[in-house]
């Protein structure tokens, strides 16, 4: 397995490339560790696709160089560089039988046949395919197809990495569920370099130690779950992880005061900005709703199960306070902010705060 160092990667997709926006990939610079469980995520036309294509070699970049333990692999095949990659769409063989699909890279690779026996038998038994070794792959379903192709990804235990590009959209919740714990265990066993792309962040926290977050063509984030949780580098990680997102408010900055409209909320600390507009950012598990507190008036309750979803209008602006399922909102509604979840933004991305 390899550490894979992305090197200042830019891409674009046109000939002449001018401004920023030309880019699909801005400016990408980012170490995946060997033997890391990665999730690439963000929302559709972010560049995920871009960047691990670019990984696999499927794509070279505009610029910026790639290395794989060090050695300078920009300029060489997907071939030469001994990765497996799994795509959205099932890439199989229609004509061959379901073994003989998964047999393929081995034999490629000119494996002995009772290893390739052993390696296909293994895999079979992780797609949930062994009873159907022997048919045609064209006449599997949808996600038949694709648990094939995910097999093919996996079938092979000498590659470099494992890419996989949202493999998992065509198959059903359930069967998802248990091919993602098959993926993490196989990952624990054998300490592949994995890296797993998908717009979905359950998806991506239940897989990954670490998260990448992309959003518009670069990095903006890369953390476990719960850093990604407590504190968002950039106002997009907080609307985009988490159900429902960060509150984010405008702000003005008094030293540890912020004032919303006529409101005063006190910080943990002094931001590390200049005086005057900033955001503030706070998830609705940290807004207390109760008898204490800035007045709010309620929207609307959402029951969503296991707690409630509470939308409040505070000072001409919609928040959202999470309550148990227990709870219910008192008579004359007032929130507070706890210190702890408070974040504060300058231009989008989060300041430190000082004492
Ligand atoms: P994602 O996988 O996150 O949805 P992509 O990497 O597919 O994003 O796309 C990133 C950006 O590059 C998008 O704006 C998309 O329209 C553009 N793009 C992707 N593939 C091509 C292509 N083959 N030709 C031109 N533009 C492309
Ligand atoms: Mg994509």
């Amino acid at each position: 397995m390899a550490r894979i160092d992305v090197n200042h990667i830019r891409h674009s997709y046109l000939p002449n490339p001018k401004k920023d926006s030309d880019f699909a990939l801005k400016e990408v610079h980012h170490i995946f560790e060997d033997g890391g469980a990665y999730a690439l995520l963000g929302p559709s036309g972010c560049g995920k696709t871009t960047l691990l294509n670019i990984i696999s070699g499927l794509l070279h970049p505009s610029h910026g160089k790639l290395l794989f333990n060090g050695r300078d692999v920009t300029r060489l095949s997907t071939q030469e560089r001994n990765i497996a990659q799994v795509f959205q769409f099932p890439v199989i063989y229609d004509t061959m039988t379901v073994y003989d699909n998964l047999a393929f890279p081995l034999r490629n690779r000119r494996v002995p046949e009772a290893d390739v026996d052993r390696k296909v038998r293994e895999t079979l038994d992780m797609i949930d395919l062994a009873s159907m070794a022997n048919r045609k792959a064209r006449r599997l379903t949808a996600d038949q197809k694709q648990k094939i192709s995910l097999g093919r990804g996996l079938v092979r235990s000498d590659v470099n990495a494992i890419l996989f590009d949202e493999p998992l959209t065509v198959i059903d919740p359930h069967m998802k569920w248990v091919l993602r714990s098959q993926l993490k265990q196989l990952h624990r066993r054998f300490g592949y370099t994995m890296v797993y792309v998908t717009h979905d962040q359950t998806e991506a926290l239940t897989f990954a130690d670490r998260v990448v977050v992309m959003y518009d063509g670069e990095i903006v984030q890369i953390g476990t779950p719960a850093e990604l949780f407590e504190r968002p580098r950039h106002t997009f990680v907080g609307y985009f992880i988490g159900s429902p997102g960060m509150n984010v408010l405008p702000v003005a900055l008094d030293g540890r005061t912020a004032m919303l409209g006529a409101q005063r909320i006190e910080l943990p600390g002094a931001p590390k900005a200049e005086a005057g507009s900033v955001e503030l950012g706070i998830r609705p598990e940290y807004v207390r709703l109760g008898r204490e507190g800035m007045a709010v008036s309620i929207n609307k309750v959402e029951d969503v199960g296991r707690h409630k979803v509470v939308r409040a209008s505070l000072e001409g602006r919609e928040i959202a306070a999470v309550i148990g399922e227990d709870d219910e909102v008192p008579a004359e509604p007032k929130v507070r902010f706890d210190p702890a979840g408070i974040n504060i933004y300058a231009d989008s991305w989060r300041v430190e705060m000082g004492a």
